[in-house]
């Protein structure tokens, strides 16, 4: 009970009013992360306030400065242990996730996490962006595509933009200022049909800790040989 009411109290910060429901899914997804992770390496944070704080809270804020009306479908690439995704989900129940990672034993994790917290309309599929990026089922299929702590920006605009359907959104979880960062992705994004939108700082309510968010809108279509080949992205940044 006194963690509902302070995971409450943390998304109030936030603007947010958690639901009975929702509290209780998140708790249970605390509990899944700290027990799995005796077994699989997925978080290095485990103190109950820092977890609700660095990754609830922090894959929250999003709901603050992105509108999420009209948001139906949203691939979050690199999910690792669920992070944005899942808590988006739980956010917007009603949303069509996919929670795409290249290591098979976290995307196995995830895909029983999920069921054991009742998440209907959550695939978790594991696989490369650059091969992903070419199937038909996931390219040009998303509304939002959003990514935290995977790569650099000019790589992470050409892992993720190829899922963003046409005026749809690709939005980078940034942690540092990004300008300079933001300038080197000019030209990944002008290849990939991307024009740069904004960029959003919220703090996490309780500490010092800036998040940056970049969002991109799609203006148009991503040329057939984007995605490059796996690897090339990381080694040879566009
Ligand atoms: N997004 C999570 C978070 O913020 O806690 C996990 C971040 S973890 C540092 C980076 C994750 O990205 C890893 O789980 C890794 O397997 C995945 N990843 C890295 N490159 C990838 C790629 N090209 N395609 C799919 N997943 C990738």
């Amino acid at each position: 009970m006194e963690k509902i009411r302070k995971l409450k109290k943390y998304y109030n910060n936030i603007n947010i009013e958690l639901t009975d429901r929702q509290a209780e899914q998140l708790l249970q997804f605390y509990s899944l992360t700290l027990e799995w992770n005796e077994r699989m390496n997925l978080t290095a944070i485990v103190e109950e306030d820092e977890f609700f704080l660095k990754h609830f809270i922090d894959s929250s804020l999003l709901a603050g400065c992105l509108d999420m009306n009209g948001v139906e479908s949203l691939l979050d690439l690199g999910t690792g242990a669920g992070f944005p995704g899942i808590p988006l989900k739980i956010l917007f129940p009603s949303l069509q996730v996919v929670l795409v990672d290249a290591l098979n034993k976290r995307v196995q994790y995830l895909a029983m996490a999920c069921d054991s917290l009742g998440l209907e309309g959550v695939v978790c599929i594991h696989g490369r962006a650059e091969d992903l990026g070419h199937d038909t089922l996931y390219r040009e299929r998303f509304d939002l595509c959003v990514s935290r702590a995977v790569s650099e920006l000019p790589v992470l605009v050409e892992y993720c933009v190829p899922f963003v359907k046409i005026g749809g959104s690709f939005v980078a979880y940034k942690s540092k200022d990004v300008r300079k960062e933001v300038e080197m992705a000019e030209n990944a994004a002008s290849l990939l049909g991307a024009r740069l939108k904004a960029v959003h700082e919220e703090r996490i309510p309780e500490t010092e800790i800036l998040r940056t968010f970049v969002e991109y809108e799609k203006t148009g279509p991503t040329p057939d040989k984007y995605p490059r080949k796996s690897g090339k992205p990381s080694k040879k940044p566009l």
